[in-house]
C-alpha cells in the first residue's frame, strides 16, 4: 500500500466520531494499531508514528472529558434489572443482551436486537417485541420499565456497581488524577466503573474543590445519586412498602 492510502485509512479511523464517543478506548487502540502497522510496513518513521499517536491520544482525552457528565447509554456488556417505573419488584434481568424473566429458572426468554440504531427486546417463543429507548423499555400494552444497571463484565471479569459513597469518592479521585496526568491505563480501568456507579459527578460544582464546599446541589460531596439508579429505586420501593 502507498503511504497516501495508509494515511487516508488512518485518518478515516481517527475521524470516526461515532466510534470515538461510543467506545473511546477501542478508538484509541485501533488508531495506534494502524500506525503500528504503518511503521512495520515502512510507510512512516518512528517520529511520524509518535506524532500520529499524539493525535489519537488527544482525541481520546477530549472524548472522555466530554463523556464525564453524560448519562451512559445501554451497555451490551452490562447487567441490568428490569424494574417497573410505577414501582414494585423487578420482573427480570438482562445479562448483556440476553433476557431472563424472574422465576423462569434461568431460562432465557428474549434477546436485545439492534437494527439501524433501533433496539428492541425480541422474545424467542411468541415473537413479541418490547421497545427499547435508552434505558427505558415499553411493553406492547404501554407499561414502562427502567433498566437499572447492577454490574458489568469488563475483560471477562464481573464487577458489581459501586453503591458505597466512600468507594465512589476514592474512584473519582483516582480517575481525576489519571485524567490530569493522561494516565491511559488507570483511566481505562476506572471509566466503566464510574459509568455504572450509583452516583455521578455533581454538575453544579463539577466536584471542583473551591466550589464543592458550598454547593447546595450535592451538599459538599461533589457527587449525587444518579436518577433512576438502584438507590433511588430502593428509596422509592421503601416509601411505597
Ligand atoms: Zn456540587
Amino acid at each position: 500500500m502507498h503511504k497516501t492510502e495508509w494515511m487516508a485509512k488512518w485518518r478515516q479511523h481517527l475521524d470516526d466520531h461515532e466510534l470515538r464517543m461510543a467506545n473511546p478506548e477501542a478508538h484509541r487502540i485501533i488508531c495506534r494499531a494502524n500506525s503500528g502497522d504503518m511503521l512495520a510496513a515502512g510507510a512512516i518513521d518512528q517520529m511520524e508514528k509518535l506524532e500520529m499517536d499524539e493525535l489519537a491520544n488527544a482525541a481520546y482525552w477530549h472524548a472522555v472529558e466530554t463523556l464525564i457528565d453524560c448519562e451512559p447509554g445501554f451497555l451490551a456488556w452490562g447487567f441490568y434489572d428490569l424494574v417497573p417505573r410505577a414501582g414494585g419488584p423487578r420482573i427480570g434481568k438482562l445479562n448483556g443482551s440476553i433476557y431472563f424473566p424472574e422465576g423462569a429458572a434461568g431460562q432465557m426468554a428474549a434477546q436485545v436486537l439492534e437494527e439501524k440504531g433501533v433496539r428492541r427486546l425480541a422474545f424467542r417463543i411468541n415473537a413479541e417485541a418490547w421497545a427499547m429507548d435508552g434505558m427505558t423499555i415499553t411493553k406492547p400494552d404501554g407499561s414502562i420499565y427502567d433498566l437499572v444497571i447492577t454490574g458489568q463484565r469488563i475483560n471477562g471479569k464481573e464487577y458489581s456497581n459501586i453503591e458505597d459513597p466512600d468507594a465512589y469518592r476514592t474512584l473519582l479521585d483516582t480517575a481525576q488524577v489519571a485524567l490530569e496526568n493522561h494516565d491511559f491505563e488507570t483511566y481505562r480501568r476506572a471509566r466503566p466503573l464510574l459509568l455504572s456507579a450509583a452516583f455521578s459527578r455533581c454538575t453544579t460544582c463539577q466536584d471542583r474543590f473551591a466550589l464543592r464546599e458550598d454547593c447546595q446541589a450535592c451538599a459538599g460531596l461533589g457527587f449525587v445519586a444518579k436518577e433512576g439508579s438502584r438507590q433511588n429505586h430502593h428509596a422509592q420501593n421503601d416509601e411505597e412498602g
